[in-house]
């Protein structure tokens, strides 16, 4: 009985996708620790905003991914833009789409979207069904259909448009120690003088100090 890990790369020869392709699907599959399909159509579309950028992996990029779901996950493997380096911005839009630019020292500069196309997707009838939560989509007996739909489809799902964002600068910021916790945190970040985690923010009860 071949593994899971073999029935994907059996998948991906058989639909010929390039060395350099199967680097990223493993690496991203790695990471994200199992092949959810959103993440194998994130990995087409981060390498077609890159073509249409025309840049490479090695390149500093900004990205953003307009839902937290597996989009993000292929800018943080190919590309390194992570929340920590501020090079990925994770905007809940809801959308399965993501933005690729530059760095510029302008206020604003041209990048790439790319996201699943409503229109196109219906050529692929389970990835669609998939796609749109349908009750019609059984993971079960059809999993193995939605992964062949995904990599016989590779770009044909995505469309794209060059966009104008937003270059937020750097912003210089004091700190600022919140009266209730003690703790220190940026001074813009305060509310009503007291810091988010007192505030609006709080997500958890303080049970006992551990030292
Ligand atoms: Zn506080």
């Amino acid at each position: 009985m071949m593994t899971a890990e073999n029935d994907l790369s059996a998948i991906m020869d058989s639909h010929s996708i390039s060395p350099v392709m199967k680097g990223h699907f493993d690496r991203c599959i790695d990471f994200h620790t199992y092949p959810a399909p959103g993440l194998l159509i994130g990995v087409f579309m981060v390498d077609y905003a890159l073509e249409l950028l025309g840049a490479t992996p090695g390149e500093k990029l900004y990205a953003v991914a307009e839902t937290y779901k597996c989009a993000p996950d292929p800018l943080q493997v190919i590309l390194n833009c992570t929340s920590g380096n501020h090079r990925l911005r994770i905007i809940p839009i809801g959308k399965f789409a993501i933005t690729l630019n530059r760095p510029s020292t302008e206020a604003h500069t041209d990048g790439f979207r790319v996201f699943v196309d409503a229109d196109k997707i219906g050529r692929y009838p389970v990835l669609a069904a998939w796609f749109r939560n349908e009750p019609t989509f059984k993971k079960q007996s059809m999993e193995q259909q939605l992964l062949d739909e995904i990599f016989t489809a590779k770009r044909d799902i995505l469309s794209a448009e060059k966009v104008r964002v937003e270059v937020t600068p750097k912003q210089k910021w004091q700190s600022a120690k919140c009266p209730i916790c003690g703790e220190t945190v940026p001074g813009d970040m305060l509310e009503d003088g007291v810091c988010r985690g007192c505030g609006s923010m709080t997500y958890y009860q303080a049970v006992e100090a551990v030292d």
